[in-house]
């Protein structure tokens, strides 16, 4: 059977209930229900969990109106996209190293530009933000810390912020630039953490808290944000 992640949680009450919302899975269960028996019932609702989770997967995140005036999530900041055909490239207005809230994102496209075509440049701009700004963090930790991969890639996974591969590669999710830098920087320890120690360990964890002291708050906060939250970009 595939296996299907979810968050358990015991409770007192007297059967296994299932909750499927844009987090995932959660499964609360009475405390002396075994996990073979949460198996069972995983394994017997199974067609209804999968054809619940694919409708969400489907529905969020809320599709993005792609025209003139919108609104991105940039560096945990909302800021304008507007469309001006003069520029011979995108430029931001302000310093998109501090962004702030209604900073303008000027895209080099005419007010005739199709929304893929907005969406797309768009992406390429957050690309090459995001690819500069993990380099510029992965530098700064790699000063303090020592720790530093052998290469840095963009990913664009649907399920994942980061990973790291025994050859000491990372991978991380290009779309975490929409996020506050804070829990930019809690992903990148968790990887370069990971350098170290492969597995979430208390070594792994101590290692991490070396290279970020005090991540447990950027932690916290990134629990509560999800990919399918986000805009598509
Ligand atoms: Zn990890």
């Amino acid at each position: 059977m595939d296996k299907i992640p979810y968050t358990l949680q015991r409770s007192n009450r007297k059967s296994i209930g299932f909750t499927i919302n844009a987090e995932g899975l959660k499964i609360t269960a009475p405390q002396w229900v075994s996990q073979a028996i949460i198996n069972q019932a995983i394994q017997a609702k199974k067609t209804w969990i999968q054809s619940k989770l694919l409708q969400w997967r489907q529905q969020s995140p809320t599709p993005t109106n792609w025209q003139h005036g919108m609104p991105l999530p940039y560096l945990g900041r909302q800021i304008i996209v507007q469309l001006n055909p003069q520029l011979a490239s995108c430029r931001y207005e302000g310093n998109y190293n501090l962004a702030q809230d209604n900073d303008i994102l000027y895209i080099n496209l005419p007010s005739t530009a199709s929304s893929h075509e907005l969406k797309s440049a768009c992406t390429q701009w957050f690309k090459g933000r995001a690819l500069a700004w993990f380099e510029t963090r992965l530098h700064h930790f790699g000063q303090s810390s020592g720790a530093k991969p052998l290469q840095l890639r963009l990913s664009s996974a649907t399920t994942r912020w980061g990973s790291c591969s025994a050859n000491g590669n990372i991978r991380l999710n290009w779309r975490l630039i929409h996020l506050d830098s804070d829990l930019i920087d809690y992903v990148i320890a968790h990887e370069l953490a990971h350098l170290k120690e492969m597995n979430h360990s208390s070594r792994f964890w101590t290692e991490v808290g070396r290279i970020l002291p005090g991540y447990e708050a950027a932690k916290h906060k990134l629990k509560q944000k999800s990919l399918h939250t986000l805009p598509i970009l």
